[in-house]
């Protein structure tokens, strides 16, 4: 299903993730910022760090039982409270200014502890890869990639991946939600697994529940061929307008966007980003 062909060697210029794509679709000028001029954001909101703590301790949790080991709930949080001392920075910044990280850590913990009742005590599916990258060509100039949160088969054998998200609320069926991410990796999956179908998941971890579709190789090949198509709209674009919206609160071009709209009690991410761009102060 997965054509291969020749073409240059992937570089950051024809590697496209789901998330590249999404960043054009929500607004082409920060998509401009990070992926045509190669601007670093000027931070990294909490929200994503809280993410990237959850997804170490899942990976760590499945980690562990592949190797004959079963944590207890008391470890795993100890895991998250190691996770998120050792991925904090001065580079993170609370957008939401009534809250504190405290509120995020509570949160951190809850979706840990349900998932670890809801889910991990009853899987009974074996696990092929954590965190997996996924690369496969899809034109001599597009290369699609991403990572796999956990890939695996089920108790009677069929081929799995599932995306573990952090967000508040469950997606939609739109490209750039639920309708393109997991199907994708699922797509890829299946070349590398030799299966005919696999199932895509995403589970939410805020509200412990996981949502599943079934994605056979022509569905596969067909969302690959979606996905190409719009990786040559962004390829094409010659212009980059700025689409401001609620989003802006949690770009890291805010400080120097012209159209930003940051509320002020969303504007934890932009004081921050002024803050980094005058320097320390004496
Ligand atoms: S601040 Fe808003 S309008 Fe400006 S680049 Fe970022 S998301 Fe786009």
């Amino acid at each position: 299903m997965t054509v291969r062909r020749r073409g240059p060697a992937p570089t950051p210029r024809n590697q496209f993730s789901f998330s590249r794509l999404k960043a054009f679709d929500q607004c082409p000028l920060r998509y401009r910022y990070r992926y045509i001029k190669g601007m670093q954001e000027a931070f990294r909101s909490v929200e994503s760090h809280l993410g990237s703590a959850v997804h170490d301790v899942l990976e760590w949790l499945y980690e562990q039982r592949e190797n004959g080991r079963s944590a207890g709930l008391p470890e795993v949080l100890e895991r998250f409270a190691a996770a998120w001392k050792e991925r904090w920075d001065e580079n993170v910044a609370v957008v939401k200014t009534a809250e504190a990280p405290d509120s995020y850590i509570r949160a951190g913990r809850e979706m840990l502890t349900t998932f670890y009742h809801q889910v991990f005590l009853h899987d009974r599916s074996t696990t092929l890869a954590l965190e997996e990258r996924l690369s496969v060509r899809l034109a001599p100039d597009v290369v699609f990639t991403g990572f796999a949160d956990r890939i695996g088969r089920t108790r009677q054998g069929r081929l799995f991946v599932v995306d573990y998200k952090t967000s508040a609320r469950q997606g939609d069926a739109s490209d750039f939600s639920e309708g393109l991410q997991a199907p994708l990796y699922a797509s890829v999956a299946m070349g590398l697994h030799d299966a005919g179908e696999c199932l895509a998941g995403y589970c939410y971890l805020r509200l412990g529940t996981t949502s599943w579709q079934g994605v056979t190789r022509d569905q596969g090949q067909a969302l690959q061929e979606r996905f190409l198509g719009l990786v040559r709209q962004a390829k094409s674009a010659t212009e980059f307008p700025a689409r401001p919206g609620i989003l802006c609160a949690w770009c890291g071009f805010n400080n120097i966007c012209p159209s930003a709209q940051v509320p002020r009690d969303l504007a934890g991410g932009l004081e921050h980003a002024r803050e980094e761009h005058m320097g320390p102060a004496v």
